[in-house]
């Protein structure tokens, strides 16, 4: 049975991002939606304003609220950009953000230069607050990132800048799609999806061996 047609779309009206989508999952519970109903439900029904950051609320609405929401990272019936929140459970396990207090967290801000700090193959991202993100799109903007693993180290100080970084959304994002939030393990498909050709050569070249298919 398709019951895309049948996706309850509202009207929301909640003031945050965030909660739009929220209800928009509740609604629909256990059906498949798909990325253009979050992107209209995530839109500011009073400007029209199409929201840069959904899929970053997406996120939070997993880490923070506890919420399962399925891709096709997780289920092999989705399609690419189809999403589900299979029931309304929150995990207790999920515990909100913590946060550096306003002077730690400008403290790193000037530490990092403005700066996103995200570092891959030596090549810091260094994208500034307000500037377009040549690669996602969107005005970037700068949020703290605990550098391991919230779920891992429920104990951490919003006081010591040395436990923090500047991230861009996309980075926030691609952080988060690399660990798994439940069990504190690396996401290592999402890592090698995101990889260099090259890296992915070299991941190819170790499984062959690591298999035995081909000859040392
Ligand atoms: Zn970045």
């Amino acid at each position: 049975m398709d019951d895309r047609n049948a996706v309850i779309k509202g009207p929301y009206n909640q003031r945050s991002i965030s909660a739009r989508i929220e209800a928009f999952f509740l609604d629909n519970l256990a059906k498949v939606v798909t990325r253009e109903q979050l992107i209209e439900v995530a839109t500011d029904p009073k400007t029209g304003r199409v929201p840069e950051n959904w899929h970053q609320r997406l996120s939070e609405l997993r880490t923070d609220k506890g919420y399962t929401i399925l891709s096709w990272r997780n289920r092999g019936d989705l399609r690419a950009s189809e999403y589900m929140m299979p029931d309304a459970e929150q995990r207790s396990t999920a515990s909100r953000r913590t946060r550096p207090n306003a002077a730690t967290w400008n403290r790193v801000l000037e530490e990092h230069g403005y700066r996103c700090a995200w570092s891959e193959g030596g090549i810091t991202c260094g994208l500034r607050k307000g500037d377009i993100d040549p690669v996602g799109g969107g005005t970037v903007c700068l949020t703290p990132d605990h550098k391991t693993p919230h779920a891992l180290h429920a104990e951490i100080d919003p006081k010591d800048p040395t436990k923090w970084q500047p991230l861009c959304g996309r980075h926030q994002v691609m952080k988060k799609n690399y660990w798994d939030d439940e069990t504190g393990w690396l996401n290592v498909v999402a890592i090698v999806q995101s990889s260099s050709e090259e890296q992915k050569r070299q991941v190819y070249d170790f499984l062959n061996r690591y298999f035995g298919d081909i000859e040392p």
